[in-house]
This record gives structure tokens, C-alpha cells and sequence, in this order.
């Protein structure tokens, strides 16, 4: 029997053994697309734009060519802020950016990539795939003609780099400090004045002093840009990014037209992307880190936690009024805020117990 009547046979008698093998037909093995993946990142930038190289390169190796990906960095095809446009449209097939870019087109977006004491990677990921978080990210970008996926994540930031130290909360008052985001909300609460200006502007910025403060990732894209030399001290933790997701999106469109094992592939190749990420920073940012503080005598601090206590009450505050916007963000708010309440407890007797139990 050859193997694709064996297939149909098997499908005739049990659907979901057929439905789940996937196996194209000629004429959909033979079919080739050409896709473009617009970027938020400078090209090639270390983590971020390496990352979008690297889901590029696995769609196209898992496929056998049968998809063909054409990375475009930042302003190459269309500007950063411009990708999620570009993909809803079907200027480019996909895109490779963070969530939370897309305040503008909806203030739930920023539940999908860095929530101030949020989520870790390790716990964003399960809330994700299993805990419903996934199913509410596809609703909520369905309007636009997207389909979203995790393909990426940072690790714990760090809270950035200085050139005040904060002893309390009053070191706050006046801080100039760039900041984005939800995180940068808080920071004003707190009494702080945030600037957001793009990555490459911030050494100069903090060297003349029009910035006292700035966060950006963490060692390894920070040791890049050269903070050391313009910053006295290096905070942490990234209390308003404790797991950035980085996405991918893909246009509906392109994405139905492909055979089942393709799509299937896609999804995969972001599944895996999302894992090798985060490796990456973890790997690099302590070699990073020990440069810093070996090689350019960075000096290190914790923020207080009299002061970290203050940014936690005000997060709420500002998360809280993000649930209030609409009912989708309602939703959202709910199902991150009860998973939050859930893995904490678990998180509290794994990993935070595990790794008290290593530092004694
Ligand atoms: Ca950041």
C-alpha cells in the first residue's frame, strides 16, 4: 500500500490519528513561501536580533526550504514601531518584536511581555502554555489579523544603571531616569521623571547628566553600550522587568495558507527560540557581569527593600488601573493576577527555597 493511501485510510477510520500526522500532499510539498520577518532591532543586535536570526534560520531548515525567511532589522523595510502594522497588513509575513510596544493599539498588550513584579521567564512561560495566558494573547490580537507566540525571552533585568545612590525612597524625587512602560508609570508615582529616548541615545544622555538614571537589559546588551563609563552604580534587581517575553507575530493570512506540517513548524521554531533566548542571556550575562565588575570595577548595589516595598504597592496601583481600560484587559488582568497568586506559592517553596538552600 503506498503511504499516502495508507494515510487516507487510517483517516477514513479514526480522524484524529489523520489530523495529527500532518503528512502534505505532493502538491504542498512542492509549494514554496517567501517570507519576510520585520524586526524591532537593530540587525544582528546581541540577543534580541540574533534571536529573530535564529527563528528565521530554523523555519527555514525545519521546512527544507519549503519557507524561505528574509530577516529585516529596524528601519531596513519598516521602522521598529511600525512592525506590528506591517504584519497586520501582510506587508511582511512576520515580525519580531516585545508586546508591550503596542500600548497604543490596545493597553493589554503589555500583560504578554514585562509586567513590574510580575512573572519570572520560567513562570511567564507556564502561564502561557498552561495556563491560559496563550489562548487570550490569540484573542486579543485576532482583530488584527495576527497570530502571537513567544519566541524570546531576557531573563530578570537588571534595574539599571546610576549615577545616584538610593538609600531610600526620597533618593527617588527628581530622578531623571529613562524608563518605558508600566515600569516607567511607577517611577513617576514614586516621584521620578522618566525619559524615553532610543538605546543609542543614552550614553551621551547620561554622560552630560541630562540623565541621572537608566535602565536598558541587563550585563550583556548593558557591557555593549558602554554604561560603565558614564554610570557609577549598577542596581538590581529589574523589579519592573522580571521575564521580558519577546514575540513573534504572524499574519493570519500567511499563516492559513500554509500546509498543516508547515505551521507546525513555525510554531515550533518560536517554541524553540523562546528556550534558546533565554539561555543565551543567562550564559552572557554572568560572563558579562564579571567583566564589569572585575575588569571596570563596577560597584554593584541592591535596592533597598524599604524602597523596592514602595515600587511593589505602587505597581499594583498601576496594574489595577490597566485592568480598568476595557474588558479584555479585565480578562487578562484576572487570569495573569490568579496565576501570579498560584505559582508564587509554589515558586516560594522551589526555586526561591532551592536557591536560599545554595547561597548558605
Ligand atoms: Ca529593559
Amino acid at each position: 500500500m503506498k503511504r499516502r493511501e495508507f494515510i487516507s485510510k487510517a483517516g477514513a477510520t479514526s480522524l484524529a490519528l489523520g489530523a495529527s500526522l500532518a503528512i502534505p500532499s505532493v502538491a504542498e510539498a512542492k509549494a514554496k513561501y517567501k517570507w519576510k520577518m520585520v524586526t524591532a532591532w537593530p540587525k544582528n543586535f546581541p540577543g534580541l536580533g540574533s534571536g529573530a536570526n535564529l527563528l528565521a534560520k530554523m523555519i527555514n531548515e525545519m521546512s527544507g526550504g519549503r519557507i524561505k525567511v528574509k530577516v529585516y532589522g529596524a528601519n531596513e523595510l519598516v521602522p521598529a514601531f511600525e512592525v506590528f502594522d506591517a504584519v497586520s497588513k501582510g506587508t511582511a509575513q512576520i515580525g519580531h518584536a516585545g508586546a508591550y510596544y503596542w500600548r497604543g493599539k490596545s493597553e493589554a498588550t503589555q500583560f504578554f511581555s514585562a509586567v513590574p513584579f510580575g512573572l519570572t521567564a520560567q513562570e511567564m512561560n507556564a502561564w502561557l502554555y498552561y495556563g491560559g495566558g496563550m489562548e487570550l494573547w490569540q484573542e486579543l490580537y485576532a482583530p488584527f489579523n495576527l497570530i502571537p507566540a513567544a519566541a524570546g525571552n531576557s531573563g530578570v533585568q537588571m534595574a539599571g544603571w546610576f549615577n545616584r545612590e538610593i538609600k531610600t525612597v526620597a533618593d527617588l524625587k527628581g530622578l531623571k531616569m529613562r524608563i518605558p512602560g508600566l515600569g516607567g508609570e511607577v517611577l513617576r508615582r514614586a516621584g521620578g521623571t522618566t525619559v524615553n529616548i532610543p538605546g543609542g541615545e543614552l550614553f551621551t544622555s547620561l554622560q552630560s547628566g541630562a540623565l541621572d538614571a537608566t535602565e536598558w537589559v541587563g550585563p550583556y546588551n548593558d557591557l555593549a553600550f558602554g554604561f560603565h563609563k558614564v554610570a557609577k552604580y549598577y542596581y538590581y534587581p529589574g523589579w519592573h522587568e522580571p521575564g521580558s517575553t519577546m514575540e513573534a507575530m504572524i499574519n493570519k493570512d500567511a499563516f492559513n495558507e500554509l500546509p498543516k506540517d508547515l505551521q507546525s513548524i513555525v510554531l515550533a521554531a518560536c517554541k524553540a527560540v523562546n528556550m534558546d533566548m533565554l539561555s543565551d542571556y543567562t550564559a552572557r550575562n554572568n560572563q558579562a557581569l564579571n567583566t564589569l565588575v572585575d575588569k571596570h570595577g563596577v560597584q554593584l548595589r541592591a535596592l533597598p527593600n524599604d524602597v523596592l516595598k514602595t515600587l511593589k504597592q505602587l505597581s499594583d496601583e498601576v496594574v489595577l488601573e490597566l485592568a480598568n481600560k476595557d474588558p479584555m484587559a479585565r480578562r487578562i488582568y484576572d487570569s495573569f493576577t490568579k496565576f501570579r497568586g498560584e505559582v508564587s506559592q509554589w515558586s516560594a517553596l522551589s526555586e526561591q527555597a532551592f536557591l536560599a538552600a545554595r547561597s548558605l
